[in-house]
């Protein structure tokens, strides 16, 4: 998969990317990035990539050109292919698991990172493919978004994390939160790891898992439970928490 980003601040990038996992994948060959500074694209002697906005108002806002001028320069280098153009934007939809895996079979994605007021509108109009928000707050600029992103959509690339079925345990990936983890020493400050962690019967592991996953979204994202794939024992146990819940009320 290849990726590009488009940034005012190519070194807000470099630490975050060089390290670990997506360092290795980089290395492996499962994902190539590029990151553009966009200054290189400014007009003029001075590189102007901003103005202030028609209608006043204060801020500046990202010109059009540059923004233009560095995805066809980069499309440019391909042969004949484009990439995907996300717009990182606080008004954007928002990004989470389905998109990850989603954007994870694209073979080339570009990321446009906003700074200042935004980016110019004829960029959202006509050039960006879509526009995603980590959340509902405003960042001073796109590159953390796109991090986000690129980190979230990189785990689902096939070989990205060692283990093939790491992302397929994880919360979200079966429409539940993931349970509880645990690791030695058995016993810290006289909290004990569970039993069952330690009996070595995989089939008691596997359900006491299951249990605790249905148990962590019952409690903290119950929404999710609607759209779950559940078996006849998960609703059976969820019957159990619906009944504890009645009980602690009364
Ligand atoms: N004036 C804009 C508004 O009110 O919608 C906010 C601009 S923000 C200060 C500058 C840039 O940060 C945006 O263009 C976008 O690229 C990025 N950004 C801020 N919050 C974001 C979020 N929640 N998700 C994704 N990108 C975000």
């Amino acid at each position: 998969m290849q990726i590009d980003v488009l940034t005012l601040f190519p070194a807000m990038f470099s630490a975050y990317l060089g390290e670990s996992i997506l360092q290795r994948a980089q290395k492996a060959g499962l994902i190539r990035l590029n990151v553009h500074n966009l200054r290189d694209y400014g007009e003029g002697r001075h590189r102007v990539t901003d103005e202030p906005p028609y209608g006043g108002g204060g801020g500046m806002v990202l010109k059009p050109q540059p923004i233009y001028d560095a995805v066809d320069a980069i499309v440019k280098e391909s042969a004949g292919a484009r990439p995907k153009v996300i717009l990182l934007s606080p008004q954007g939809r928002l990004f989470d698991h389905a998109t990850a895996t989603q954007l994870s079979k694209d073979p080339w994605l570009l990321f446009v990172c906003g700074r200042y007021e935004g980016v110019d509108e004829r960029v959202r109009e006509h050039l960006v493919d879509d526009e995603l928000s980590i959340g509902d707050f405003v960042l001073t600029g796109g590159e953390l978004a796109a991090l986000v992103v690129i980190d979230a959509v990189a785990r689902h690339v096939p070989g990205v994390l060692g283990d093939e079925h790491a992302a397929q345990r994880d919360s979200y990936a079966n429409g539940l939160l993931e349970g509880p983890h645990y690791t030695r020493p058995e016993t810290f400050r006289s909290w004990s790891v569970p039993e069952v962690l330690r009996s070595g019967h995989a089939g008691r592991i596997e359900r006491w898992r299951r249990e605790q996953a249905l148990r962590r979204t019952w409690e903290r994202r119950p929404e999710l439970l609607l759209t779950a794939d559940l078996s006849e024992a998960d609703r059976q146990f969820l019957m159990t928490l619906a009944r504890e819940m009645v009980d602690t009320m009364e």
